[in-house]
């Protein structure tokens, strides 16, 4: 993040991410706002204003320290913290301010449980379940045991299980979110049986958009609500669904000059000429999160025309080629991400310039501060 510009500008929409979260609760019930990462970089607290308006009553973030200060900064609404305890004041700081932590081992378990009974403290849980991830989460086997020692501790009350889809996103993996499917559904059948009661969440944004087969009692939705679309190979258009994009990032043009035929520009020659351009040196770089992995290869969007990319992207400065955008002047606005036109840079597009996920990219050109409309 470059501290003092006054041109960097990354501008979050909060209506784009209010009809987002609307168009998530159409397609399926109980959609817990994920606003981890500092809401994938637009802005926890904002954002978790923002979904409350929209009747949001429950948030996803990523730790418990995540979670202290989104109760802080007022948030009264339920928050779960997908990574759950980690140390004695996780397990504290959870039970004083009412955070419901994912716990997904007997590491984890035993941990809060000896806080719990030497604090007389009383917290509620959710069970987080392994099924085809390999990340977090009891396994399968390890229920009947799971649940024998629930039954000892009556300061932890479980409320919720979830477990997440490794490949929802992608076409390809059907039928590993089924047999992802399929697991949780015997974990869940389990617990009923065993007289736990509690809302379940599978879906992510791919699987709350596309596989109504994978809904249960309540979903988690993130990518989805900054307006990227998780699900590969496909438009918004192919499963009905409108979301607007929340994120957009400009910066300003500090020169327009003449290369000549042969010249090079920027770090190690990379880029010669073939031809006399035009060129904008554009105040951005990978200082800004916009990674060096761009180097003649992404564009940015300038007077509604897409800019080529030349050379190497700098620490606060890149070079792009405006030979054929007519009117490019000093201190004219150059699009990172969004944009005007035919020039608009979708996050898939830069995702794709940059050979990453739209995820990273939020959270990356996210870390400079923020304005809202
Ligand atoms: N649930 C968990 C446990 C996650 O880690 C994430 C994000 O990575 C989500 C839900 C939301 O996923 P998505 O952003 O694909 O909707």
């Amino acid at each position: 993040m470059t501290i003092g510009y006054n041109t960097f500008e990354v501008r979050i929409d909060l209506s784009a991410i209010r009809h987002n979260y609307r168009v998530l609760c159409e397609k399926g019930s109980n959609v817990y706002g994920v606003i981890k990462a500092d809401a994938y970089g637009h802005g926890m607290e904002r954002v978790a204003k923002a979904l409350e308006n929209e009747g949001a009553n429950t948030f996803a973030v990523g730790t418990i320290g995540e979670a202290v200060q989104l109760r802080n900064n007022g948030c009264e609404k339920r928050i779960i913290s997908l990574v759950g305890p980690l140390n004695e004041a996780d397990c504290l700081d959870l039970a004083e301010n009412k955070i419901i932590p994912f716990i997904g081992s007997f590491d984890q378990l035993d941990l809060l449980t000896s806080v719990v009974k030497k604090k007389n403290l009383d917290v509620e849980i959710s069970l987080k379940f392994e099924t085809g991830m390999s990340r977090l989460g009891f396994n399968t086997d390890e229920l009947p045991a799971l649940i024998e020692v629930l039954k000892t501790i009556p300061q932890i009350h479980p409320v919720m299980a979830s477990s997440h889809l490794a490949t929802s996103d992608d076409p390809a993996y059907e039928g590993y979110v089924e047999s992802q499917a399929a697991k949780f559904k015997y974990i869940l059948k389990t617990l009923e049986s065993a007289g736990i009661k509690v809302e379940a969440s599978l879906a992510n944004s791919a699987g709350i958009l596309k596989h109504n087969k994978l809904h249960f009692s309540a979903q988690r939705g993130g990518v989805a609500l900054y307006g990227s679309n998780p699900l590969i190979g496909t438009k918004w258009e192919d499963f009905g669904a409108n979301l607007k994009p929340a994120m957009q990032v400009s910066t300003k043009i500090a020169a327009v000059r003449e290369l000549k035929k042969g010249q090079s520009i920027s770090y190690g020659c990379t880029y010669t000429a073939p031809k006399d351009m035009k060129v904008a040196i554009v105040c951005a770089g990978y200082a800004d999160g916009y990674s060096r992995g761009l180097s003649s290869k992404g564009f940015m969007c300038i007077n509604g025309h897409r800019a080529p990319i030349i050379g190497r992207v700098c620490m606060q400065l890149t070079a792009v080629d405006i030979s054929s955008i007519p009117d490019v002047k000093f201190g004219d606005t150059a699009y990172l991400l969004g944009g005007e036109g035919a020039g608009f840079i979708t996050a898939e597009d830069l995702a794709s310039w940059w050979g990453t996920i739209t995820y990273e990219i939020f959270c990356l050109l996210g870390l400079s501060p923020k304005s809202y409309i």
